[in-house]
């Protein structure tokens, strides 16, 4: 049986998921809530993976070892690192990186010892279809379906995304990780706190996943104001209509 893994970073982002779960069935394991259940004609699994790299791969194995998870999708919000990548855009991951990981001189800074890689990439056809419902949701939106608020237009982006154990806050610290992920020759787009660590484990178990993230601030000196508002606000609209839509589309494929 196929059973998606639907994991969110944070509360806001799950709500109006779990209001659509049927049959829901709650399970605690590990200190965490599962909800089991059907979205979309699915059979799901909605758990959040906390905050930070350790938490969200406790998650992620739990969800693979008790809850035999055949595939994972994240859905967050996240920092705009590169320049055009604003508060409102989606950004789909194509893979992740550790920009917290230096086992330097022993290693490439950024390689993850003993894999060989500094790179995680996600699942193609998953990630595709996560790029689809995001450009959907935002093309809807545009036209005025789903919002009144005017929306100045927004791009959904797909490449890099950089994980760490960090809110980058201060426009000098999303500067210096921006310029050294660069002369490594990762160009991250994003950055947060959790995907690369919940990529690690899908790696390790050949578990197919992809993330989908919005921009909630700019990791920049107002990043902390604008994540409260963005979250409060936004979030949980975005990770209901982006992953119902892919939800929806995997079941006719
Ligand atoms: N005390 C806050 C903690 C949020 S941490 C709260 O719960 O209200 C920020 C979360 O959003 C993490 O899950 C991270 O993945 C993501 N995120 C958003 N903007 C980020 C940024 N600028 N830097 C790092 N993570 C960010």
């Amino acid at each position: 049986m196929t059973r998606i893994a639907v994991l969110s970073a944070l509360a806001e982002e799950q709500h109006g998921l779990l209001a659509l779960l049927r049959q829901p069935q709650e399970i605690r394991h590990a200190g965490r809530d599962f909800w089991l259940g059907e979205l979309h004609g699915q059979h799901v699994v909605l758990a959040l993976s906390r905050i930070g790299k350790v938490a969200a791969a406790t998650t992620a194995t739990a969800l693979i070892e008790r809850f035999h998870v055949t595939r994972i999708v994240f859905t967050g919000v996240a920092g705009g690192l590169a320049p055009g990548v604003q508060v409102g855009d989606v950004v789909v991951a194509s893979s992740f990186v550790q920009h917290d990981m230096d086992a330097s001189p022993i290693f490439p800074r950024y390689e993850l010892p003993l894999y060989g890689r500094s790179l995680m990439a996600c699942d193609e056809t998953l990630s595709a279809l996560l790029f689809e419902a995001a450009c959907n949701h935002l093309a809807r939106v545009e036209a005025g379906f789903d919002t009144q608020d005017g929306v100045a237009a927004h791009r959904v982006h797909r490449g890099l995304i950089a994980s760490g154990d960090r809110f980058v806050s201060a426009a000098a610290q999303s500067t210096a990780l921006r310029r050294a992920l660069r002369s490594a020759g990762h160009e991250a787009l994003a950055v947060e706190m959790e995907g690369a660590a919940v990529a690690q484990v899908c790696l390790d178990y050949g578990v197919p996943f992809a993330a989908v993230r919005t921009i909630s601030d700019r990791a920049d000196d107002q990043a902390h104001l604008d994540f409260a508002t963005f979250v409060r606000e936004v979030a949980s609209r975005y990770a209901c209509a982006i992953i119902g839509r892919a939800l929806r589309s995997l079941l006719n494929k």
